[in-house]
């Protein structure tokens, strides 16, 4: 059993679980913080709710939550500066449906871990969030464990195979997942790395991330 804890298919966000018997796929629904620019007019005083019903169309976005494994992705994006204070007001938003649906949310983070921390911290959000893609410090790992997130990892594995290393080394196993993300991998290669470099069962692996998938699932 291998849970991909974040992957897409075509441009749907998805959590994706492979068995013997196949594939099964739970679709998330969020506004990626990428896609402010082609969903939203910034320039309507009344963003919230035109935003989401473009964004979302007909059966609408609250229709969509209610039956979605989690809200994902969505997140805060450096790299995105000229977006970033929307950013933050659409990812307040999402953490309110969030905790408002019991949903788990599947968080993007590039170069704004100090304010995903910040936000919980000051939203006071119980929901499990999984910082997708993590591919930063031991030291800021512990940060966001600390506020009870999980990480889950990707293609660090490959591309930066100490921090990896260092990574697997201090993370708790009650908190990691694996994904593939848009890397186009296939998810065993991808515990098959981290087994590795983990010097551990590829076996044991499967069942712990898949005991943390039904934490997630169970906390709605
Ligand atoms: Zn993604």
């Amino acid at each position: 059993m291998f849970v991909d804890i974040h992957t897409h298919i075509d441009n749907q966000s998805v959590i994706k679980i492979v068995d013997e018997n196949g594939v099964r796929i739970f679709e998330t629904v969020g506004i990626h913080p990428w896609e402010l620019d082609r969903h939203f007019d910034w320039s309507e005083a009344e963003w919230r709710n035109p935003f989401f019903e473009k964004a979302f169309g007909n059966g609408g976005f609250l229709d969509k939550l209610e039956m979605t494994a989690a809200i994902g992705e969505v997140g805060l994006d450096k790299a995105h500066k000229e977006t970033f204070e929307k950013q933050i007001e659409v990812f307040e938003e999402m953490i309110r449906l969030s905790e408002s649906y019991r949903k788990p949310m599947i968080v993007h983070c590039v170069r704004a871990y100090s304010e995903i921390i910040a936000i919980r911290k000051q939203t006071k959000a119980t929901m499990p969030w999984v910082i997708h893609g993590f591919n930063s410090s031991v030291e800021t790992m512990r940060q966001l464990l600390k506020y009870d997130m999980y990480i889950s990892l990707g293609e660090v594995l490959y591309r930066n195979e100490n921090q990896a290393v260092e990574i697997l080394k201090n993370v708790p196993l009650d908190r990691l997942f694996l994904e593939t993300d848009v890397s186009g991998r296939d998810i065993r290669e991808v515990y098959d790395k981290a087994a590795k470099l983990m010097n551990f069962e590829v076996e044991l692996l499967c069942k712990q991330i898949f005991e943390n998938y039904g934490r997630l699932e169970t906390a709605h």
